[in-house]
């Protein structure tokens, strides 16, 4: 971090903010320039808010010459982060689809659908039991009751389960029978249920924020993260825009910009990023170009009758012809599928 004092400011003051500094541990440079001084910061600066810092007396700017975040940054992990959830991998040479209803809706719904995706392919069977819904009169999902069904439909398959947590009250059951922990949109900025999260054993599934920056998405990873769970799925779900067309904008560019920011796999939600079910084939086929390690895909037996997001649901034989596309352009792009 790099601080740059006001011309003029006197050398009692630049000193002091030096000792400031040093007393945090931080090793400090100071070059004395024509008119002005500059402090250059060495040692580990994240606990440093630059904001705070320019309320000191004498400072002009502040900049950052690293990212904020440690854990998840790819310049202290080279490699790709392949993330094991019950064995199916996620990430690295890996294309992984995650597939199944926006909500779980009864027993043979959640397995004949289970059946369906994992016939043409999908290796992890999604399913919502608490859903964030935008009105509280609308359906809430099944709850605990959703998550037994869920684990019903896993025996019957094999395929692991992925669903969304609402509340650290749920840690507990999540930790003993949810295979994949899904923070959704709405909550990836709960800073306590990310930090409750984080003290799983499980891994997690961390969607962007409607309206969040690059940085912060992977802020709220790091949360996770510095918790002592480093096994950390990145959703790209589409980003609130002027656009009112399509329900989300898929923000592709998410794709290779994370990817260099981060060593953490990146998957895509075709689904909720446009809202329409005849979106989901090219946003998929413009997400696996790009380099995504997966997608998140809703299916539903009989998406007319869904009790959530019926308009953007493929139905099973619609899915199985977008796992031909998907799996080809990923063997295309170097995936193993
Ligand atoms: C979901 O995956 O069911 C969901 C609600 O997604 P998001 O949090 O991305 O809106
Ligand atoms: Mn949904």
């Amino acid at each position: 971090m790099v601080i740059i004092m006001k011309p003029g400011t006197s050398r009692e003051c630049i000193e002091a903010l030096a000792h400031e500094m040093e007393v945090q541990g931080l090793k400090v440079g100071i070059t004395n320039g024509v008119g002005c001084s500059i402090l250059g910061l060495v040692g580990d600066t994240t606990h440093l808010n630059a904001d705070d810092l320019l309320l000191h007396e004498g400072v002009e700017r502040v900049m950052r010459v690293q990212e904020p975040y440690k854990k998840a940054n790819r310049k202290f992990h080279p490699d790709d982060t392949v993330v094991d959830v019950a064995g199916v991998p996620v990430g690295g040479k890996h294309f992984t689809v995650i597939a199944g209803p926006c909500s779980v809706e009864n027993e043979s719904q959640i397995t004949e659908v289970a059946r369906a995706v994992q016939e043409s392919g999908a290796r992890l069977l999604r399913g919502g039991a608490f859903k964030p819904r935008t009105s509280p009169y609308s359906f809430q999902g099944m709850g605990i009751e959703g998550l037994e069904l869920l684990l019903k439909a896993k025996k019957a398959t094999g395929l692991p389960i992925v669903t969304e947590i609402m509340s650290p009250r749920y840690c507990e059951i999540f930790e003993s029978c949810v295979d994949l922990v899904q923070i959704g949109a709405r909550n990836m900025q709960n800073f306590d249920l990310l930090k409750e999260v984080g003290k799983m054993s499980k891994p997690v599934l961390l969607k962007r924020g409607l309206s969040s920056t690059y940085e912060e998405w992977i802020m709220s990873a790091e949360y996770i993260m510095s918790e002592g769970n480093e096994n950390v799925i990145l959703c790209e779900r589409g980003i609130r825009t002027f656009e009112t067309y399509t329900r989300n904008t898929l923000d592709v560019a998410a794709i290779p910009s994370l990817r260099r920011m981060t060593h953490l796999p990146i998957i895509v939600d075709p689904s909720h990023s446009g809202g329409a079910a005849w979106l989901v084939e090219p946003l998929t086929l413009a997400a696996v170009a790009a380099g995504a390690d997966g997608i998140i895909v809703e299916v539903h037996n009989d998406p007319a009758h869904a009790l959530c997001d019926g308009k953007q649901c493929l139905t099973p034989g619609e899915f199985g012809a977008l796992m031909e596309k998907a799996q080809g352009l990923a063997r295309f792009m170097g995936k193993d599928v």
